[in-house]
C-alpha cells in the first residue's frame, strides 16, 4: 500500500462522495438563490466509476468512505451501491450524510447492505421554520427517520445542527433536549462561507463558543474529548442518553487534523472545502481514466492539499461550488 500522506505529513484516509447534486430539499444557505442548474446524468459519475476510483483510493490508504451529495437517498440504486461498496477489501467503515427524509424507508436496508452509521442534518425542530430553512415540509418525515436510524443501528446516530444568527439559535437548549431524550449525538456545526447563499454569512455567523456559553448557562458539560478522527469536541452531562459536540471550522480550525478528501458528483477530487483547488478525474469528457490515471491524480490531489484553509483571510477565493456540489 502506498503511504497516503500530504505535504504536510497528514494522513488522508478518509473520502467523502456526493453521489448526486439533486436534493429534495432547497436549504437558503446551501441552494444559492437562484436556484440550481441540475447536471445532465451523463455528467454525473456511474455508480461502476465511483466503485473504481475508491478501489484505487483504498490501495492509497483510503479506509473510511462518507455517502454524500446533493441527498444521497435520491439517487436510484445507492442501496445496491452501498452493497457493492462494502465487497471493497480495504474499507473499514461506510458511512453517509442525508437529510433524514427517506431514512424511514431505506435505513434497514442501508444497515443491511453494509451502512455503518448516519449523520443526519436538522436545523429546527419547529415545522414553520424547517418549512422556511428547508422550503419544504417535511420535518414530520425527518423526525420519523431519526427513529428509524436509531431502531436498525445505524449508530452512533448523528445530529447535525449548522447554527445561523437569527435563524435557529434560539433552539440550541432544544436540540441539547434532543439529546438528553434518545441516545442521540447532536452536533453543533458553525456556518462557512460557501458557494452563494440566501444567507449573509457575515450575518449568520454564530461562534460555536457563544454556543457553548448558552449551553453552560443551561447545565454542566463533561468533556469528553475527541471521538475517533473526527473534528468534533464532545461532551456529556448528567441525565443525558446521547452527547453533544462542536464542530468549529471558522473559530477552531482543526486542519492539522484534516485527514480527507472529496469527490464530487462531476468527478472531481477536491483536497479542501475551501477555494477552488479540483482535480478531474475524466480522461476524456465523459469518461474517466484507468486506474493509473486514477492514482496519480490521487497523488496529485495529496500535493495540492493545502496546509489550512482560509475562509476568514482577506481576498479569499470563496469556494465557487455550494455545499450541495461538493459534498458536506
Ligand atoms: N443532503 C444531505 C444533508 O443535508 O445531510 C447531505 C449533503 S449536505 C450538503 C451536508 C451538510 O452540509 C449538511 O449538514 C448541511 O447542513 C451542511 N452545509 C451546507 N452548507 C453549509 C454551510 N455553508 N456551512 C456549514 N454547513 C453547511
Ligand atoms: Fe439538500 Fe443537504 Fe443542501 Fe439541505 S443541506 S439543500 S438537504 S444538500
Amino acid at each position: 500500500m502506498l503511504n497516503s500522506r500530504d505535504t504536510w505529513d497528514r494522513k488522508i484516509d478518509y473520502l467523502r462522495i456526493s453521489i448526486t447534486d439533486r436534493c429534495n430539499l432547497r436549504c437558503q444557505y446551501c441552494m444559492p438563490p437562484e436556484g440550481i442548474i441540475q447536471k445532465s446524468h451523463d455528467d454525473i459519475l456511474r455508480y461502476e466509476d465511483i466503485l473504481q476510483i475508491v478501489a484505487v483510493g483504498t490501495e492509497l490508504g483510503i479506509k473510511k468512505i462518507r455517502i454524500t451529495g446533493g441527498e444521497p437517498l435520491v439517487r436510484l440504486g445507492v442501496i445496491e451501491f452501498v452493497e457493492k461498496l462494502n465487497q471493497i477489501p480495504g474499507l473499514v467503515e461506510i458511512s453517509m450524510t442525508t437529510n433524514g427524509i427517506l431514512l424511514a424507508e431505506y435505513a434497514q436496508s442501508l444497515k443491511k447492505a453494509g451502512l455503518s452509521r448516519v449523520n443526519i442534518s436538522l436545523d429546527s425542530l419547529q415545522k414553520n421554520r424547517f418549512e422556511e430553512i428547508t422550503r419544504r415540509d417535511n420535518l414530520d418525515q425527518v423526525m420519523v427517520g431519526i427513529q428509524a436510524a436509531l431502531k436498525f443501528g445505524l449508530s452512533p446516530v448523528k445530529v447535525n445542527m449548522v447554527v445561523i444568527g437569527g435563524i435557529n439559535d434560539d433552539e440550541i437548549m432544544d436540540f441539547v433536549d434532543l439529546s438528553r431524550r434518545y441516545p442521540i449525538h447532536v452536533r453543533f456545526i458553525e456556518f462557512m462561507p460557501l458557494g452563494r447563499s440566501n444567507i449573509s454569512h457575515s450575518e449568520g455567523f454564530v461562534s460555536l463558543n457563544q454556543v457553548k456559553e448558552i449551553i453552560c448557562d443551561n447545565l454542566h458539560l463533561i468533556p469528553i474529548g475527541v471521538k475517533g478522527s473526527g473534528p468534533a469536541e464532545s461532551y456529556t452531562f448528567e441525565g443525558t442518553k446521547g452527547t453533544i459536540g462542536f464542530i468549529a471550522p471558522l473559530s477552531h480550525n482543526f486542519c492539522s487534523k484534516c485527514n480527507r478528501l472529496r469527490l464530487t458528483a462531476d468527478g472531481r477530487l477536491r483536497p479542501c472545502l475551501d477555494n477552488n483547488l479540483e482535480i478531474d478525474l475524466h480522461e476524456q469528457p465523459g469518461r474517466i481514466g484507468d486506474n493509473d490515471f486514477i492514482r496519480n491524480r490521487f497523488i496529485d490531489v495529496l500535493r495540492l492539499k493545502p496546509n489550512h484553509h482560509s475562509f476568514l483571510e482577506e481576498g479569499n477565493d470563496i469556494s465557487n461550488r455550494n455545499m450541495f456540489q461538493i459534498g458536506g
